[in-house]
């Protein structure tokens, strides 16, 4: 079956959500898309290069570029364990805050557009597995336990939501790099406030 339904509408979501927590952090669209490695690691954990045409997307490493890393589940495990309980979780942004609380060296504007583009990018994926697709079954062992439908999408929406309240928290080091992380919620009251005006 062809990603390139799906994957897309996973870029659409990606896209949004960037532009949004460019708004709400700088009054700017594209404060973030500007990032070449924020836009990288975004794409890379939302829909990935779903555009590659099939014929090369089974092929090799292509495979990998084809998936979003959430859906790594497939190729990694087997179409049984799609939608893998881990995969589909905030566990990617969670280990690379950790890593910059373990080795807070590792803190540098690269690094914070890494981390912010992963954790926007897996939110946006869960988000949309959650609320754009018919079927909900979060793969816990596979063919041994599966969370309910209900359960399956409590989960993805719980998971998109520390996601992006962890996308929140590193926004604030996205330029400069330094170790606190601090949300800053002025420019979310100020967006709300010129939103509001706007109406
Ligand atoms: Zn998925």
């Amino acid at each position: 079956m062809s990603y390139f339904v799906s994957g897309l509408w996973h870029f659409a979501a990606a896209m949004a959500f960037a532009v949004a927590f460019g708004a709400w952090q700088n009054g700017s669209a594209f404060y973030f898309l500007g990032s070449p490695a924020f836009t990288f690691a975004l794409m890379v954990s939302s829909s990935a290069f779903f555009w590659v045409p099939d014929r090369w997307a089974k092929r090799g490493l292509w495979k990998f570029l084809h998936y979003p890393l959430p859906d790594w589940d497939v190729l990694l495990l087997g179409p049984a364990s799609h939608r893998n309980w881990l995969t589909h979780s905030p566990l990617l942004p969670a280990l690379l805050l950790g890593a910059l609380w373990k080795w807070p060296q590792l803190a540098s504007p690269l690094f914070y557009q890494l981390a912010l583009g992963a954790a926007i990018g897996t939110g946006s994926h869960l988000f949309w597995d959650c609320v754009g697709s018919k079927r909900h079954s979060i793969v816990v062992v596979p063919y041994w336990w599966t969370l309910r439908e209900a359960a399956s999408r409590v989960y993805l929406l719980l998971g998109a939501t520390l996601c992006l309240t962890l996308g929140g928290a590193l926004c604030g080091g996205f330029e400069t790099g330094q170790t606190v992380a601090v949300i800053r919620w002025q420019p979310l009251v100020a967006f709300a406030r010129r939103a509001l005006e706007g109406l």
